[in-house]
């Protein structure tokens, strides 16, 4: 029997159905598992753990006394402040009154998500958030499938098909949300297929929502570029404070609206939503991230040394995979690799594992390492994992901090992975045991992954 508990009745709309984001549940999992005494190997969460940069820090203590509201968009010189940091980083052409700030770009992508659009379309695999957005919303999701051969880039032609299906029956797919560099992945769309997909977008009047939250965490192999460069009128650019700089806690997120007279019209919207959720961004963050946004070129090179150490990381791991044979589209950007089991289906059924779900938790269970199922994502594929680099090694204040110390100190990469990360070094060993495990006689020494690194 269903169990009740009137008088609180939980209403229909969203909480139907609705579960705890994957990302979010499995974070608070480990930290209790770590609380108990267990030893996990997190790699479940995207999570920037570097220190603090002094310069942002001072400012948001020097600004504790700003205790009023501002208005619902942000604070007029920070709003400036971010359309000249979005000049002179992303060369785009963004006045302040396009500008938008909010607690964390969730909030952000949401509150575009309800004043926008009717059906929204998502790839497969897209982040764990967007899909059950729409769904609080009550609005459809069309999903568009993505390969892992093509480095999970939107084809314009299954994207079509996908939108004339819902269209066949009266969908009205509107609002599309990329993500580039993406998240599960890590991979970056490449410049062509974003100035296609800009083409594909403009033709069919869709609304494209840009998560661009990992931008300046790009390792360098393809260039990111915004879709709005080519599609400024239909394009909301989203981005904050979580990842470049390591603030997620912060909940500081931007949204830039087009330009134009749609923009002020949304600008609108927005404001209407904030104004009655959640008023402002927490006024002293606010003056803290004026800070963040000034360019400061002390930032600015902070900025650059933690894209480095996350390029180093995330890199190890995908080279783990590799060396080991596991099928893994090459990240170019963000923390996370997205590496699949299909081939070795039978040996993991034979351990009882049938589908993603289930292979995460054996890892968990069998090899203490958390992952994400990439069913978290709607992946198309089964048997695939998100794995993230942000945690491993960093999981306290003074191990983050001393991560820095010793990569100010010495930036080789070879060194910094094996002076410094040994549980990251314990995790590509637990991935080969386990590897040699479903071929039963593979030895690890094969696999062990050479320390060749950017
Ligand atoms: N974006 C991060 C992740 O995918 C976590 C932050 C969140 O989900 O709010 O792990």
């Amino acid at each position: 029997m269903v169990e009740r508990f009137k008088p609180l009745r939980f209403s229909r709309a969203g909480i139907r159905g609705l579960k705890a984001a994957a990302t979010v549940a499995i974070n608070d999992r480990v930290h209790e598992m770590w609380a108990a005494g267990q030893n996990v190997y997190h790699l479940a969460f995207g999570e920037s753990r570097f220190p603090v940069h002094p310069r942002i820090a001072e400012a948001l203590g020097a600004s504790a006394h700003k205790r009023s509201y501002t208005h619902p968009l942000g604070i007029p010189e920070l709003r400036r402040a971010i359309a000249e940091y979005y000049q002179r980083r992303f060369e785009m052409d963004v006045t302040p009154e396009q500008v938008v700030v909010g607690p964390g770009s969730k909030s952000l992508i949401y509150s575009c998500l309800m004043a926008l659009g009717e059906e929204v379309i998502l790839p497969q695999p897209s982040w764990v958030s967007y899909a059950p957005q729409a769904h609080i919303l009550g609005k459809p999701v069309t999903f568009v499938p993505t390969r892992p051969e093509m480095n999970y880039e939107l084809e314009l032609d299954v994207l079509e098909a996908r939108i004339h299906e819902s269209r066949h029956n009266w969908g009205n797919p509107e609002v599309f949300v990329v993500n580039s560099p993406k998240n599960p992945t890590g991979t970056v769309m490449r410049p062509e297929t974003v100035e296609a997909l800009a083409g594909f977008a403009r033709e069919h009047e869709l609304m494209v929502l840009s998560d661009e939250i990992y931008a300046l965490t790009v390792f360098n192999s393809i260039p990111h570029v915004s879709i709005s460069r080519f599609y400024p009128e239909g394009t909301v650019v989203f981005g904050g404070l979580s990842k470049s700089l390591p603030l997620g806690g912060w909940r500081f997120g931007t949204a830039i609206l087009p330009p134009g007279n749609g923009g002020p019209a949304l600008a609108h919207a927005i404001s209407n939503i904030a104004s009655n959720i959640w008023t402002c961004v927490t006024a002293p963050v606010q003056y803290a991230a004026l800070v963040a946004y000034s360019g400061d070129p002390d930032i600015e090179e902070y900025i650059e040394v933690c894209r480095r150490m996350h390029t180093i990381r995330t890199r190890f791991l995908y080279q783990t995979m590799v060396r080991l044979g596991i099928p893994c589209a090459e990240p170019a950007g963000a923390f996370y690799v997205f590496p699949c089991f299909e081939k070795w289906r039978e040996p993991l059924a034979a351990r009882g594992v049938r589908n993603d779900q289930d292979l995460a938790l054996y890892l968990l269970e069998s090899y203490e390492i958390a992952t994400l199922p990439g069913s978290a994502f709607h992946s198309a594929q089964d048997l695939c994992l998100r794995i993230s680099s942000s945690y491993i090694d960093a999981a306290t204040d003074e191990r983050a901090q001393a991560l820095l110390a010793a990569f100010q100190e010495d930036p080789d990469p070879d060194r910094f992975i094996v002076d410094h990360h040994p549980r990251l070094q314990k995790v590509a060993e637990r991935f080969g045991e386990f590897i040699a495990d479903l071929e039963q006689d593979v030895p690890y020494a094969d696999h062990r992954p050479e320390l060749a690194i950017v």
